[in-house]
Order: C-alpha cells, then structure tokens, then sequence
C-alpha cells in the first residue's frame, strides 16, 4: 500500500463552557484544531487530528502543527502507512522534533492499519480491558466557590474524577482544593493540576496546608528537578505531566521514583506508535496513567479512547473524552461519555467518519 495524497483540514472547536482557564492566566476560547487525512492508492483513507492546548502550553501550536504536515508530507507520498515503526522513523529523519506534528500522521495510519487489517486499534494495541473505562473532568480555574458548583455539576453528570486547574497564588488555590474536597464524596477522586504554575516555596506552602485532604498534585513547577524537590517534601501522591515528554525523562523519573502517576498525550510524544511505547513501558514499570492528548474533537477523542482501552484497568488511572468539551462534532461514530465512562469503538480502524461539511475544503493538500 503506498501513500497518495495528505489533505490538512482546519477546524475551530468552541468551548460549551466558554473557555478554559489554567495556570499563569493562559486561557483558550476557542481551538484551532487539525485533521489529516491519508489517502492511499488501496482505496482507503485515514484520519488524525491534533490539537494544541493554545501556543503557550507544550512547545506546540495550530498554524505551527500544519507546517510540520506540510513539511513532512512529501517525505511520506509513496510510503507504505501500514508500516508504521518505518513511517515513525522516516518522520524523524526528516524533521527533528516536532512531535506533535508527526501525531496526527502517525494516528491516520493507524487508521488506514485498522480498516485494512478489519479490526479496532484497540485491539491492535493489544487488546480490550473491560467494556469502558473511567474518565476525569478537567474543571478550569475559577473562584473556588465556582469551581465547587461545576465538580458537583459534573458530578451529578456521572464523573468521579476531577482534575482542578490551579497553579495561581497559593492562599486561593488552598481555598480551591479545600471548597472543592467539600463537595466530594467516598470514591471520587482530585487532583490539582498546577501546571507547572508554582515556584517551589508556592508548591511547599500548598502541599503543607491541604495535607489532611486526599488529593493527588500534578505537575507542581516548571522544571523537573524542582518537581522532584517537592515530591521529596510531600506525601501526596505525585503525578507528572508536562516533564514526561518522552522515554528518558519517563525512565529517569521511575529511576527516582517522582512520579505515582503520568499523563501520556498522545500529540505530545508523537503519536500512537510512540504513546503505546511509553505505556507499554510504564505498564511493565507499574506507573499508573491518565491516557489523553492537549486538546481535540471526535478524531482525538476517538484515537485516546483506543490507547486507554487496550491499557489495563488497574493502570489505567483516568482518560478524558474532549469531544463533550466542545460545541462542534467533526465526525461521526466517536465514543460518547456514559456515566464518567468511555469505550473504544469496535468498528475497524478508528471507527470515526469525518464530517467533510464541517471540516470543509483542505487547506493544504501534498500529493
Ligand atoms: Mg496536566
């Protein structure tokens, strides 16, 4: 099978909510997100989407995700795309770095691998555990009594797993998890996710003043040894996001043992091919996951619920399903929460069919 034509669509992705606020006053309204699709000379066509968290979260943007297709696509016409550790190593020795650009190249084959082989990725990525898995809620930074109001909304949607955006001045973001843990009951789960938004004295203070409440804390400071730093002075269990970016950092961490948790975005390693190396490993490792990606509609929300699917239940700790955070659907078939729940289609490949009029014409086309 040979790679005939790359289209890269572009589409907005309106928030339900309005918007969503995070760490250091970063703030998105809308999304730019954008979907590949890879033709073959087989007749079949597979879809990726990607999907920055705006410009100012990963080294990551839209306009910069279409340059990265653009620029690897003529190193791809004429490549087999069922072949996909070839494909990966072909895009990186054509462009270094950039990961989030080969992402949803690499999930569109996986797309095409799927409808040619008549199977769900899930099952390509070694299989279903269980009929769905959990889901989190991602509650974006507001007043803690606002933020309360939305958990016990979500809630009542059937979440059980919140994830608070804080990482502001500490004395709120104790008043946030505290009014927040109130409204909680046995069985849920918090986590306060800083994004990287607190020096470590911030870090300290916060860890200290809710360390009677049950509540997991993400990505406290930018850089990985100041993580680490307060790891070593807190009991909470720790998750790490934005420093895992790749196997070595995920290594090095588990060598150190800093990390309870890790959240593997797929767009932020690379694709499926590589997001499935790094939790087959943490697999091995015993490092539990939130299984996701930065941002995205149906074609991601479709891409994370096959990787969080085939990973086992008990290492599984949430996954998200963005295609409820937003107000457009691009495709049809993909997965829809059912009680705080998700599960993987079971139509072959990845089981969605775009809606070419919402994704309208290609902005660029490689051919
Ligand atoms: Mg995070």
């Amino acid at each position: 099978m040979r790679i005939t034509r790359i289209s890269i669509y572009q589409v907005d992705l309106p928030l339900h909510e309005g918007g969503y606020n995070w760490s250091g006053g970063k703030s998105v309204s809308v999304f730019d997100s954008t979907v590949v699709g890879v033709e073959t000379d087989a007749g079949l066509t597979g879809y990726g989407e990607v999907c920055p968290l705006g410009p100012a979260y990963l080294p990551a943007y839209a306009a910069g995700a279409r340059a990265g297709i653009l620029e690897l696509g003529p190193h791809l016409i004429g490549c087999d795309p069922i072949q996909l550790g070839a494909l990966n190593r072909r895009m990186d020795a054509a462009l270094k770095g950039h990961p989030y650009a080969k992402s949803a190249i690499d999930v569109a084959c996986w797309d095409v691998l799927g409808q040619a082989a008549r199977m769900p990725i899930a099952e390509l990525l070694g299989g279903r555990y269980g009929a769905d898995f959990v889901l989190y809620r991602a509650i974006s930074q507001d007043s803690p009594d606002a933020m309360a109001q939305r958990v016990a909304e979500y809630r009542a949607e059937g979440y059980r797993r919140f994830q608070l955006k804080v990482g502001s001045k500490p004395e709120v973001d104790i008043k946030r998890i505290r009014a927040v843990s109130e409204v909680l009951k046995e069985g849920d789960l918090l986590v306060a996710d800083a994004n990287t938004g607190w020096l470590t004295h911030e870090a300290l203070r916060v860890v200290r003043a809710v360390s009677d409440l049950d509540v997991y804390i993400e990505q406290p400071c930018l850089s990985y040894e100041e993580c680490r730093s307060i790891r070593e002075r807190t009991n909470h269990p720790f998750i790490l996001d934005e420093s895992i970016d790749g196997i070595e950092p995920l290594l090095r961490a588990a060598a150190d043992r800093c990390a309870d948790v890790v959240n593997i975005k797929i767009s932020k390693l690379g694709g499926l091919t590589k997001a499935r190396q790094v939790r087959d490993l943490c697999v091995s490792l015993g490092i539990a996951m939130t299984i996701e990606d930065s941002w995205g509609g149906d074609i991601t929300t479709a891409a994370i619920a096959h990787l969080a699917h085939s990973t086992p239940t008990e290492l599984l700790f949430t996954s998200t399903d963005f295609n409820s955070y937003v107000t457009v659907s691009i495709a049809e078939g993909a997965p829809q929460r059912q009680e705080g729940r998700l599960s993987a289609s079971r139509e072959p490949g990845l089981g969605v069919t775009p809606r070419m009029d919402v994704l309208g014409d290609p902005v660029m086309v490689i051919e």
